[in-house]
């Protein structure tokens, strides 16, 4: 089963500090680290250590962290060859600057903003070749609405991740196969009707995350809240990406959906048991140990 990841990369520049600097003021931090980011890369990662066939679109640029963004594609079994190497923007990036209780995060999405429509032409036979293809926020709201449409015309499957949150147009909502929101970003789509109203309104389309306590769904009969497994996490970044991705490989598998969302629920419970968003995801063989 092939899936297409149409979405983000980058690398997250991660600052540990005791000390705020005040404006125009110089302290000296603690720690420094680089990590592999972006929630398409991520979501891409994930797939692919739990054994489908992934390939990944979107936009790197022509500088040093571009070519360890492929690199690092590459390694996890990812094929690059829908990533376009632009010049002139450089590779996304997230600076993210963390404090005791507190953290700041800038993200500069540059080449991730140069995923256009009018490249779609370039990639139609990914697309046309997937059995799934999966998106989420961080490329412009039109090239996500361009594949969309066309995978609806072309009756492929879509998954649409919609983080970081933003509102999506009904018409796009009813194209796509699955929607997976956490809470707040389901109060922003669905800004005037309650959790249960829109649950019933898409069954088996509409699955929303809950964190600890797992996922929701309707599956057209009732709503089924599948919980998540107990954990103690170390760090929850990349939870919703290892989610989505464990989701999406069960149900090509042909799971129904609450086993699917089971599937995805451990998953997604290792994955925040290690550091960095991709440090945690697990491999098949890791999900078939604990399972047992
Ligand atoms: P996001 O990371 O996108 O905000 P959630 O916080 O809803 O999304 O988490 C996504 C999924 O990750 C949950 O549905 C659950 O399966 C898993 N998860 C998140 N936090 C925990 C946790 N503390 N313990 C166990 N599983 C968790």
């Amino acid at each position: 089963m092939k899936i297409t990841v149409v979405g983000s990369m980058s690398t997250d520049f991660v600052v540990t500090t005791k000390v705020k600097p005040n404006q125009g003021e110089t302290v000296f931090g603690e720690k420094f680290a680089t990590a592999f980011g972006g929630k398409g890369a991520n979501q891409a990662v994930a797939a692919s250590r739990l054994g489908m066939d992934v390939a990944m679109v979107g936009a790197v640029g022509k500088d040093d962290f571009g070519t360890a963004i492929l690199d690092n594609l590459v390694k996890n079994g990812v094929a690059v060859t829908g990533v376009e190497r632009v010049t002139h923007a450089e590779s996304g990036s997230a600076h993210i600057v963390l404090y005791d209780n507190d953290n700041s995060i800038i993200v500069i999405p540059a080449a991730n903003n140069e995923v256009k429509p009018a490249n779609i032409e370039k990639f139609t036979d990914q697309l046309l070749t997937s059995d799934l293809v999966i998106l989420q926020n961080e490329i412009p709201q039109e090239t996500n609405e361009a594949i969309i449409d066309f995978c609806w015309q072309n009756g492929i499957q879509t998954l649409l991740n919609p983080a970081p949150a933003r509102s999506i147009a009904k018409e796009y909502i009813e194209k796509l196969t699955y929607l997976t929101p956490n809470e707040h970003e389901s109060a922003i789509i669905f800004p005037d009707q309650s959790r249960s109203e829109v649950l019933a309104q898409y069954p088996n389309k509409l699955i929303i995350t809950l964190g600890a306590m797992g996922a929701i769904y309707h599956d057209g009969i009732k709503e089924e809240i599948v919980p998540a497994f107990e954990v103690q996490p170390v760090d929850t970044t990349g939870a919703g990406d290892t989610f989505n991705a464990a989701m999406a490989t069960a149900l090509l598998q042909g799971l129904e959906m609450s086993a699917a969302l089971r599937f995805a629920n451990l998953a997604a419970a290792i994955s925040v048991q290690g550091f960095g968003a991709q440090g945690g995801m697990p491999t098949l063989e890791k999900m078939k140990e604990q399972s047992q």
